[in-house]
């Protein structure tokens, strides 16, 4: 397995121990920075366009200057030139506000190998359990600063709420809203299937992060023979959902076999999505 593989802006490819880092970034002092995580596949990046758009989003969100949009591209091919074409990538690319007093934004890019647990997953599936984010589904869209639908770099909620899940036994966590909603997982969107319908979480409605797995899915659902609709959604109605799966950009597709300890019936149309998708099983 290759080794993660760091580009940096300017320098190229350094190997991973190589520092790019201040200590006074404010992207590690407060994790006030924004990302963007691609799979690379065949040595390049899938879906780049839709994640810099979505990375420019957010850092209007975090009123943060991003560095020229072909900055980011050429960044982001250098690392995958650099990645051995036969092995599939997750890369992250990473903008931080720069160093406290003062400077450019930190920005560079990483290529790592996908995850064990999270290749399992598109065979296996994933027991899920939920939990509260504490906030009814409206809330993000009238506070801004909640950063609903931002990528940002605070993903230390995310995290706990994962370890949270695994202390359960539980692979992943679906959070809902105070109101009983089911929104997102801490890395990866929420897609169903009710009937014919292949269905997502509205990021505008909710602050859930506009997923680009799900909407190229839900752009795609009329090759699956389904049509595809935003909607909200509780988890007792996923229980008598056609499918229930966790997407992202690196996982691909995981189909959701559990949800709070009850099984849910495997769904007949998981292999037609992976197949879809294009992710290695
Ligand atoms: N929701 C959250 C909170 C995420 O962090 C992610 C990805 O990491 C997703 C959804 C899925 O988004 P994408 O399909 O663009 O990877």
């Amino acid at each position: 397995m290759t080794k993660r593989i760091v580009a940096v802006p300017g320098l190229g490819v350094v190997p991973a121990e190589h520092p790019v880092l201040r200590g006074d970034d404010l992207g590690v002092l407060r994790g006030d920075g924004v990302f963007e995580t691609l799979h690379v596949r065949q040595g390049r990046p899938w879906l780049l366009d839709e994640h810099l758009d979505r990375m420019a989003r957010s850092a209007r969100a975090l009123d943060l200057g991003l560095p020229p949009r072909h900055e980011l591209e050429e960044l982001v091919t250098t690392a995958c030139a650099a990645w051995p074409e036969a092995e599939e990538g997750a890369l992250r690319l990473v903008c931080t506000r720069g160093p406290e007093d003062g400077g450019p934004p930190t920005v560079y890019a990483t290529v790592a190998a996908v995850p064990d647990h999270l290749r399992r997953s598109r065979r296996d599936g994933v027991a899920v359990v939920t939990a509260t984010l504490g906030f009814a589904a409206g809330a993000r869209r009238d506070a801004p600063w909640l950063l609903g639908g931002a990528k940002s770099l605070s993903y230390a909620v995310n995290m706990a709420s994962l370890r949270w899940a695994r202390r359960r036994g539980a692979d992943e966590v679906l959070w809902t809203s105070a109101d009983g909603y089911a929104l997102e997982g801490p890395t990866s969107s929420l897609v169903w299937l009710d009937g014919t319908v292949l269905c997502t979480v509205p990021p505008e409605a909710t602050g859930v992060l506009a997923g680009t797995t799900a909407r190229w899915l839900l752009d795609h659902a009329g090759d699956l023979g389904f049509t595809a609709e935003e909607r909200m959604v509780t988890p007792s109605q996923l229980r008598s959902a056609a499918g229930v799966w966790f997407t992202s950009s690196v996982r691909g597709c995981a189909a959701v076999r559990e949800l709070d300890g009850v099984a849910l019936p495997p769904s007949p149309h998981t292999a037609a999505i992976q197949d879809l998708l294009g992710y290695p099983l």
